[in-house]
């Protein structure tokens, strides 16, 4: 079977070991805590919380189909569901980095973890943010106290992608921890672990959940460092998972690879329709700027995407944004419905200058509809903004 088929068996297989009832559907066990049978029994659960259901602020029957499901996709041994991405996130890099300790953050990371990694400031752990894909420039922000580099690749914002084997090797060799946000590739398209990543993170509130109506994240890892996140991150900062919305995220999770199939179709296509239509400038995705690197490390394309227009003007970018008639104005994406975000927001911040965002930065995420539909909304918001071609 081949690499991809497998991962798609994955998607779609039943998990038998605790399906008391030979549920098709997992079951949601709605609890906060598991009782024992007698004295003996509790003392074997409490020694080792994380192998037997105690509290559910540690591990939950529902919750764990989804960190076993999660595990495999992504290659790895062990996996933790929080009950966010940020969650996740933090909870991850609080638990290996020490004070004293430096943080090479690669590409235009996920704000709030930027945010995050400014904060943990205060414990007297620096950071250096490279905005570079070129693995030489990563290199070069390495510092004797390194301890971890921490990557998205594509990025949030430019959906710029990076060589992660080149930078593995390098962090292998000098004892560095690498971890990457793969939420926009999700493993069918990419599956960092093969590439020698230490531990990959996801926000399950995009693909994995599908459907706009969970917030949960994830991270996938060796048994040894998973465990080490489990004690203290996890357990400690107490970012839990519904049960419910694990639920939810395996049902997402049958349909990720179809749902992703129509993605990765609908944004080439798409694509395609923006590299000819001159009022857009900029288009930021790896299929349209980087696709031979792309073909080396990615198996699909995410349909996540921002363009910049070729008018700098502010009012007709709000012209653009209200009169596309498909796409819902907000933040997220990974549902079924198309998004528009513009970056501008009534003021031109230094944290878009920062990033190199062009005042007209425009996030665009493309959903389930045709794409042909979705091509000719864009068009006719650009010919009420801007002028017809
Ligand atoms: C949304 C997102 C996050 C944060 O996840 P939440 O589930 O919203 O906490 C992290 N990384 C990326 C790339 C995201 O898009």
């Amino acid at each position: 079977m081949s690499k991809r088929n497998q991962v798609i068996k994955t998607c779609l297989e039943i998990d038998k070991d605790d399906n008391v009832h030979k549920a098709i559907s997992p079951e949601i066990v709605m609890t906060s805590s598991f009782y024992s049978e007698n004295y003996d029994e509790l003392v074997v659960n409490s020694q080792a919380e994380f192998d037997h259901y105690v509290y559910t602020r540690g591990m939950n029957p529902t919750t764990h189909q989804l960190e076993k499901i999660l595990s495999k996709l992504e290659g790895g041994e062990r996996c933790k569901v929080f009950g966010s991405g940020m969650g996740a996130i933090s909870a991850t890099l609080q638990t290996f980095l020490k004070s004293g300790s430096h943080i090479v953050v690669v590409n235009t990371v996920y704000s709030t973890t930027m945010k995050y990694i400014k904060n943990i400031e205060k414990f007297d752990v620096s950071y250096t943010v490279v905005n570079s894909h070129d693995e030489k420039d990563i290199l070069a922000a390495i510092k004797p106290n390194t301890s971890i580099i921490y990557m998205e690749s594509p990025s949030s914002q430019k959906f710029e992608i990076i060589n992660i084997k080149k930078i593995t090797k390098i962090a292998r060799e000098k004892n560095i921890l690498t971890m990457i946000d793969n939420t926009w590739a999700t493993p069918l398209f990419q599956r960092p672990i093969e590439h020698g990543v230490d531990l990959v993170l996801h926000s399950c509130s995009k693909y994995i959940g599908g459907h706009s109506d969970i917030v949960c994240g994830a991270v996938v890892g060796s048994e040894v460092l998973v465990r080490e996140i489990e004690k203290t991150g996890y357990l400690m900062l107490g970012s839990t998972c519904s049960p419910l919305n694990s639920f939810l995220a395996i049902r997402g999770i049958r349909t990720l690879p179809v749902r992703m199939d129509k993605h990765n179709a609908n944004i080439i296509e798409v694509i395609e329709y923006m590299r000819d239509d001159p009022r857009i400038d900029v288009i930021y995705h790896p299929y349209a700027r980087q696709r031979k690197l792309s073909e080396e490390v990615l198996e699909g394309y995410g349909s996540l995407m921002a363009i910049t227009l070729a008018d700098k003007d502010t009012e007709r970018l709000k012209k653009f944004v209200d009169n596309l008639q498909t796409f819902l104005i907000g933040v997220s994406w990974g549902g079924f419905e198309s998004m528009v975000l513009p970056s501008f927001k009534g003021e031109y911040t230094q944290t878009m200058k920062d990033r190199g965002l062009d005042i007209t930065h425009t996030r665009m995420f493309i959903g389930l509809m045709e794409a042909e539909d979705i091509i000719a909304d864009i068009k006719q918001a650009l010919d009420i903004a801007y002028y017809k071609i």
